[in-house]
């Protein structure tokens, strides 16, 4: 009965979510104080209160006909607008409510990206360390990944890298800065040269290729003097994908959007061909009711002190036991080079400690794992002497 495509991944869950299960099974087993789960990216920083009040608003005052009930594939009208309208003004854009897709959340918005750009054989652009569900989102459709190794000196993209793996069957090229999960932003100077790059070779190859800028950590920025450039800014093909998952903590309510750049190439058909894939996927549209209430407060904003009273304490504590990483400037993860070479069999030890960690494995970098900061603060402060431990059982196996 089973398609053999599927058998792949009956294996289970991914190395991530294998963290996250050891975790509930540790939770269970020596109690929820004596586990530091930094397995996965669920935000521990509640929603502002603007989102609750939207949220009643809408069920107050609301038919509950019109609430509930379907409305166009792409989204409602209004919300597009008001999305293209906040865009365009907080980045002196131009964006129309034709541009936007609504969906359902980033992941949602990926795929249908792919969904739409990708013939069989064609190929995606990534850099390491990556989001791994872009490898199974484009296979999906036939697509093929081409991935540039990490740059670890500083997980700013190998640009030269890049352009020697651009081809005739390029589609796109995706980013995500700030990134998951190295924390890492890339500059505008990096956009630049990226995007000078991608405009040579579209000339040279006579093609269009899009820059997919995967952006669901936009706001989650720590430093005052640190920017997120806005990618389309720099490339017209850009096509932006964003997320209210991370910036406003809604990840269970399943909310993001695509933004088509304006004037880029095929425009109206890639939105024409967005909306049937929302249909032929079986989406049909993004979640009704969060919508119409994340309509109601788009400048509202999660209290980012949080992450950053967790960043700095983490990244204080473990830099004093010796581990090595680069600070990360945005998004809510650390990326340390795990001291034994082997991260699974590190983040395994840790385990054995009662830390969870996603393996670097699981982002296409080897040799590195990831914790996931959005977890409460204490939990920090009592997992350094376990970080302490770790590093000492790992020494004792070199
Ligand atoms: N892209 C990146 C880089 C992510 O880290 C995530 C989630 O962790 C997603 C996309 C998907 O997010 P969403 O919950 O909006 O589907």
């Amino acid at each position: 009965m089973l398609a053999e495509k599927m058998r792949p991944f009956l294996g289970g869950s991914s190395a991530i979510r294998r963290m996250f299960n050891e975790g509930e099974r540790q939770r269970r087993e020596f109690g929820a104080e004596n586990v530091f789960d930094f397995s996965i990216g669920n935000p521990n920083v509640p929603a502002p209160p603007e989102v609750a009040d939207a949220v009643r608003y809408e069920l107050d005052n609301e038919d509950p006909v019109f609430l509930h009930g379907y409305m166009p594939n792409v989204g409602y009208a209004d919300v597009r607008e008001a999305i293209a309208d906040s865009l365009s003004k907080k980045f002196g854009a131009s964006y129309t409510k034709e541009d936007i897709v609504m969906t359902v959340g980033a992941g949602t918005a990926l795929v249908l990206t792919f969904y739409t750009l990708l013939d069989e054989d064609d190929e995606i652009i990534v850099f390491a360390p990556y989001f791994l569900a872009y490898g199974n989102y484009a296979a999906n459709f036939g697509g093929k990944l081409r991935v540039v190794p990490a740059n670890t000196e500083t997980f700013q993209p190998d640009l030269a890298k890049m352009e020697s793996l651009i081809g005739p069957r390029t589609k796109a090229v995706v980013i995500n800065s700030p990134n998951n999960p190295s924390g890492v932003i890339y500059s505008a100077e990096t956009l630049k040269a990226l995007a000078d790059i991608l405009e040579r070779k579209q000339q040279e190859l006579g093609i269009s290729i899009a820059l997919i800028s995967d952006e669901p950590y936009r706001e989650l920025v720590y430093d005052d003097d640190i920017e997120v450039p806005f990618v389309p800014d720099y490339y017209r093909n850009t096509i932006v994908e964003y997320s209210y998952s991370k910036t406003l903590s809604l990840p269970g309510e399943r909310l993001g959007y695509i933004a088509f750049t304006h004037d880029m190439d095929e425009k109206s058909d890639l939105v024409a061909a967005a909306a049937a894939g929302i249909v032929n996927l079986g989406f049909t549209n993004a979640p009704s009711l969060f919508q119409r209430a994340v309509m109601r407060c788009l400048d509202a904003r999660v209290d980012i002190g949080i992450y950053k009273k967790n960043r700095d304490t983490l990244m204080d504590g473990l830099a004093a036991i010796g581990y090595d990483f680069a600070k990360p400037q945005g998004a809510f993860y650390l990326f340390i080079k795990t001291p034994l070479a082997d991260d699974n069999a590190f983040c395994d030890l840790a385990a054995e400690h009662h830390i969870l960690m996603a393996p670097g494995s699981a982002f296409g970098c080897p040799g590195y794992a990831r914790i996931s900061y959005c977890v409460a603060y204490d939990t920090i402060v009592r997992s350094m002497p376990a970080f302490r431990e770790v590093w000492e059982a790992s020494a004792a196996q070199q």
